[in-house]
């Protein structure tokens, strides 16, 4: 079955929206395979976003990561990247539709409250970064 990684990130956990962010993924009809709170660090950082180093918002994306806890998931279902990528909307909070994870709980376009993989080959590669395979039930 396809898996994603979500990323719930410091300023959508530090406002203690993780539960409602997980139930709209669990109303979905997505499980939970693993869940973790951490704290990203500068090198976990340039691994997950090493597509981004050199833009011009790296350097404010990775002080944000690492500032606070996070909750790093991974979730399986039907069609599970595409469908979590929908349900989390636009990566400009100012775009995304009315519903999304990023209309209720994003601030910026920095700090927009979820990650989550953009196709298969990205989720294969990001998992790996944040869990164990022992630890992927
Ligand atoms: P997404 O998270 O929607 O897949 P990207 O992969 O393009 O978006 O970017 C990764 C993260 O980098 C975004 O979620 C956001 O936190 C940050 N980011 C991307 N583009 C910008 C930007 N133009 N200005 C500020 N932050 C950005
Ligand atoms: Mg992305």
């Amino acid at each position: 079955m396809e898996k994603t990684l979500v990323l719930i990130k410091p300023d959508a956990f530090g406002r203690n929206h993780a539960g409602a962010i997980l139930k709209i993924y669990e109303d979905a009809g997505f499980k939970i395979l693993a869940a973790k709170v951490m704290m990203m660090t500068e090198s976990v950082a340039a691994k997950h976003y090493v597509e981004h180093i050199g833009r011009s918002y790296y350097p404010a994306l990775v002080e944000f990561m690492t500032s606070a806890p996070i909750m790093a998931v991974v979730l399986t279902g039907d069609d599970v990247i595409k469908k979590v990528r929908e349900l989390n909307g636009a990566t400009n909070p100012t775009e995304a539709a009315e519903g999304t994870i990023r209309k209720l709980y994003a601030q910026d376009k920095t700090k927009n409250a979820v990650h989550a993989s953009d196709s298969s080959a990205s989720a294969a590669r990001e998992i790996p970064i944040f869990f164990s395979e022992c630890e992927i039930f």
